[in-house]
C-alpha cells in the first residue's frame, strides 16, 4: 500500500453510506414525463480490512454501479462514500491522487480493459508515473518487474501487445496493473466471468495468494453465487440497487433469510446422485425506471403478502448469526 494511505485496522476500509445513484434517461418523444433509473436505492456497507466482500446479485441489480462509485468513476447522486474514515466522494481530484493509487480495479473483460496499442510495460507504469509521480524511472522499473513476478507474468511479456496473450494471461497483466501501484483495496468486477472455466480456478488462486502476501481487501462483484461459496468472506446480496441480504458466506449457504438469496441459491447448479439437479427459474428483473412499491422483490416472491406490496422493508438483524436482511418476514 502507498506510504500515504495506511488503513487503520479498527476503521471500515471502505463505507457507504445512504448510497443514491440516479440516471435521467431520454423523454420519449409521446411523454411528458422524465424517466429516471434507479441505479442504487440507499446502499449502506461496511467493508472490513483484509475480507473478501462479495457483492452478488443479477445483471442490472446495482452491483457494478456500486463499485464504479466507490472507486470514484461514478457520481453518485446523493450518499457519502468514505476510505478509511475519510470522506472521499466530494474531494477534488488533487486531495483524491494518492487514494487512487491506494483504490484499484480489476475489470471484467481483459479484452476491452487493456490498451492494445500500449505494450505491457507502458501499461504497468502509466499508473506509477501518474498517481505516485514522485517515484524515479528506475523505481518505476523496479515496480513493474516486482509485479510481474508477484502474478506469474513472465518478464520477457514486458514489450508485447495485448494481442498477443490469451485471456487468462490479459487478466493477469489486468491483476498487475490494479497492483503495481501498491493498493490496500482492489475492486474485482466480474474478473474471471470473461474466461475459460479451466483458467477461472487459476485466476482465483492468484487473487487468494495476492491476498495472503499483501494484505489487500478486495470487493468482489458477481453474478455467481457458487463462486462467493469458495472465496468469500461476507456476502451483500443486491437486487434493484439494493441490499437484500448482508452475511457471512458460510451463513449464506446454511440458512439463507432473504428469498431471493433462496432463489438465487437455487438457480446453482447442482450435481445430485451423480446427475445435476435442473436449476430453479429465477424469472425476470422488474424495471428499474418503475420500480414496485414497497418490497422490490415482491412481483417475484413466493411467499408475499400484503405488507410486502405497501412497505419497503429496512435491512434488520435477523436471527444469531450476524446475518441482516431486507424482508418483512425473514426471521
Ligand atoms: Fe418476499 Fe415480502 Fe420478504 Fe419482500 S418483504 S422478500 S415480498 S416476504
Amino acid at each position: 500500500m502507498t506510504d500515504t494511505a495506511k488503513p487503520d485496522a479498527k476503521t471500515p476500509i471502505v463505507e457507504t453510506r445512504g448510497l443514491e445513484m440516479r440516471f435521467n434517461l431520454p423523454t420519449h418523444f409521446l411523454s411528458r414525463e422524465k424517466p429516471v433509473l434507479h441505479a442504487l436505492s440507499g446502499v449502506d456497507v461496511q467493508i472490513q480490512q483484509g475480507e473478501t466482500f462479495c457483492v452478488v446479485g443479477e445483471s442490472g441489480c446495482g452491483k457494478t454501479t456500486l463499485g464504479r462509485a466507490i472507486m470514484g468513476l461514478l457520481t453518485p447522486s446523493s450518499g457519502e462514500i468514505y476510505y478509511d474514515g475519510k470522506r472521499i466522494d466530494t474531494m477534488g481530484e488533487d486531495e483524491r491522487k494518492p487514494i487512487r493509487a491506494d483504490m484499484q480495479m480489476v475489470f471484467q473483460n481483459p479484452y476491452a480493459s487493456l490498451n492494445p496499442r500500449r505494450n505491457v510495460f507502458q501499461t504497468l507504469a502509466e499508473p506509477i508515473r501518474h498517481l505516485m509521480p514522485e517515484k524515479s524511472e528506475a523505481d518505476v522499473r523496479k515496480q513493474v518487474e516486482d509485479v510481474l513476478d508477484a502474478t506469474g507474468c513472465d518478464q520477457s511479456w514486458q514489450r508485447k501487445l495485448p494481442h498477443e496473450f490469451s485471456g487468462g494471461q490479459r487478466q493477469r497483466i489486468a491483476i498487475a496493473r490494479a497492483l503495481v501501484t501498491n493498493p490496500a483495496f482492489i475492486v474485482a468486477d466480474e474478473p474471471i466471468s470473461a474466461l475459460d472455466v479451466s483458467i477461472q480456478a487459476q485466476i482465483l488462486n492468484l487473487l487468494n495468494d495476492l491476498q495472503d502476501e499483501r494484505g489487500l481487501t478486495y470487493m468482489f462483484i458477481t453474478h455467481d453465487l457458487s463462486v462467493v461459496e469458495h472465496f468469500g468472506d461476507r456476502v451483500a446480496v443486491m437486487y434493484l440497487g439494493q441490499v437484500m441480504e448482508l452475511a457471512q458466506v458460510e451463513a449464506i449457504y446454511r440458512d439463507p433469510k432473504h428469498p431471493y438469496t433462496q432463489l438465487l441459491l437455487d438457480a446453482i447448479p447442482r450435481l445430485e446422485g451423480g446427475s445435476f439437479d435442473a436449476p430453479r427459474e429465477p424469472g425476470e428483473l422488474p424495471d428499474p425506471v418503475n420500480p414496485p412499491p414497497g418490497c422490490p422483490f415482491a412481483p417475484r416472491c413466493p411467499i408475499a403478502q400484503d405488507i410486502c406490496r405497501a412497505e419497503r422493508p429496512q435491512l434488520r438483524p435477523v436471527g444469531d448469526s450476524g446475518t441482516m436482511a431486507a424482508c418483512h418476514l425473514a426471521e
